[in-house]
């Protein structure tokens, strides 16, 4: 006789201390398909209002959620960890993509008519129409429960969807206070909040029409699996391992703040964080130097002020320790950090130099507050390197000429490139998030394919003139 051991209940604790700060209940799989069955009627409505009034929802719930920034950002803190200035970004970052998609909503769902490709087609009109996938499960990581969660509801509810949202068992309090905000303007019941393990997500891939997973490489394996018996559409948004390229006509003062951000901002714990640094020789020396100097004057904690946080669960801490262990114990140098804090769920911003790629510091994802760095000879060098992954998620090129960076970039595997930035890819709503290799599969966030991403595409044809003598090639028994 099988034992069912799943708790009714989810304690959520804060990483920085350990305290309880909440409970969630966990959804099993018969309240899951009631909610989606539910959602399924609230969505025929939804779809009716249209863009326009389906905009004007999405905008009253961004400034529900500016109006309760405070809330928001202090639930984000007790749950995850993080430092005050990251939770206010991710809240505020996240708006902008409700923001973009009211403002295109109308456009990106208009008709769209399509020229005739050739003679068979010419006496045809021609129209793409898209319609959306009625409940769209949503499960998502929990290193940022709100901004993950809203990248792709707002595409979503923008085209018309309902979404039955999954989020992470680590970090359920945020989001689920965001999607309280929701209903508690009175807006059609399109959302539902459901909480829980992996079984609970399972269920969610189960009952909804359209599945966007954004987390582990490891976890999106199983969901396509699964979607493909289904024979159900899906998209996932996976790990990471993100090179940065530092060329030696790179303009050091920014590459170095650059860079240190680019790598511990969120503890690491970003799917496009810097996770290892390719560094052109002549400057190699220069850089590690005020790398590490940079690194070593961040303070860490939760409390306000402070650069650095914790990391969200114990198990991450582990992760970043053991990589650094194996690459210390194969010949690696630790110039900063390297240790884990005496109690919390911290680990002290490290950087590490002598590494190579044998090492699971450069290639496996460690989603934590390390940043390696590798000598190479030239440009080449650094992309072969860069290259040198099964991950495609997205990559940072520092040089003085953006001329050059950009040709850099065109020589990179991944799904976007950031010239003398980190991040500024998803600050920009309009532009597409997608990884490469095994960083995602048919995963498009951002821009028009985002929300089309959440429609299915009709093709329409009717005569373009009305009368059987334009068509005989089509009827010839006539
Ligand atoms: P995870 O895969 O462990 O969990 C993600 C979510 O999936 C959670 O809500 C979890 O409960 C749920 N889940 C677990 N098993 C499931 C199953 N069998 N079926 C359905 N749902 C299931 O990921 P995580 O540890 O929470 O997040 C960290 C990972 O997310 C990192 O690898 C990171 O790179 C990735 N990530 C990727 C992006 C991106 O845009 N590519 C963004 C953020 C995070």
């Amino acid at each position: 006789m099988s034992v069912d051991t799943t708790p009714a209940v989810l304690e959520v604790r804060n990483p920085a201390d350990g305290s309880l700060v909440g409970t969630v209940p966990v959804t099993d799989a018969t309240a899951v398909n009631a909610a989606a069955a539910e959602l399924r009627m609230a969505q025929v409505g939804w779809e009716k209002l249209g863009p326009d009034g389906r905009a004007q929802w999405l905008r009253r719930w961004r400034d529900w959620i500016l109006g309760h920034s405070e809330e928001l950002i202090d639930l984000l803190i007790s749950e995850t960890g993080k430092v005050r200035n990251d939770a206010a970004l991710e809240v505020m970052a996240s708006c902008e993509f409700i923001s973009y998609y009211a403002d295109h909503a109308a456009e990106y769902m208009a008709d769209e008519k399509v020229k005739p490709t050739g003679p068979l087609s010419m006496p045809k009109k021609l129209t793409k129409v898209f319609s959306p996938h009625p409940v769209v499960g949503l499960i998502t990581p929990w290193n940022f429960p709100i901004t993950l969660f809203l990248m792709d509801a707002a595409p979503a509810l923008a085209a018309g969807c309902a979404i039955l949202s999954k989020s992470s068992e680590e970090t359920p309090l945020a989001c689920g206070r965001m999607i309280e905000g929701w209903h508690e303007m009175g807006a059609p019941a399109v959302i539902a909040n459901v909480t829980g393990l992996g079984e609970t997500g399972a269920a969610v891939v189960d009952a909804a029409d359209y599945v966007q997973f954004t987390g582990s490489t490891a976890t999106g394996r199983k969901i396509g699996v699964r979607c493909a018996e289904l024979l159900k559409p899906y998209s996932l948004e996976l790990g990471g391992k993100d090179p940065a390229i530092v060329l030696a006509d790179a303009d050091l003062d920014r590459t170095v703040n650059g860079i240190a951000w680019g790598g511990l901002f969120n503890s690491g714990q970003v799917c496009i964080s810097i996770e290892r640094v390719y560094v052109e020789e002549p400057v190699y020396d220069e850089f590690v130097e005020r790398l590490t100097a940079k690194v070593q004057g961040l303070s860490q904690g939760v409390a306000k002020g402070n650069d650095v946080g914790a990391m969200v669960t114990a198990n991450q801490v582990a992760i970043a320790e053991r990589h650094v262990n194996e690459a210390v114990a194969a010949g690696a140098r630790v110039l900063t950090g390297g240790k884990r804090g005496a109690k919390g769920n911290f680990f002290a911003p490290t950087v590490l130099v002598d590494v190579d790629h044998s090492m699971t510091c450069i290639t496996e994802e460690t989603f934590g507050p390390t940043i390696p760095v590798m000598k190479v000879a030239d440009e080449d060098e650094a992309v072969r390197m860069a290259n040198d992954s099964p991950y495609g998620l997205s990559a940072t090129v520092w040089t003085g000429d953006v001329a050059r960076g950009q040709q850099v970039a065109r020589r990179l595997d991944a799904g976007a490139v950031n010239i003398n930035d980190a991040f500024s890819n998803l600050f920009a709503a309009g532009l597409p998030h997608n990884g490469w290799k095994e960083s995602g599969v048919g995963a498009r966030l951002g821009g028009k394919y985002g929300m089309h991403k959440y429609c299915k595409v009709q093709a329409v044809t009717a005569p373009r003139i009305p009368t059987m003598a334009n068509e005989l090639a089509w009827y010839p028994y006539s």
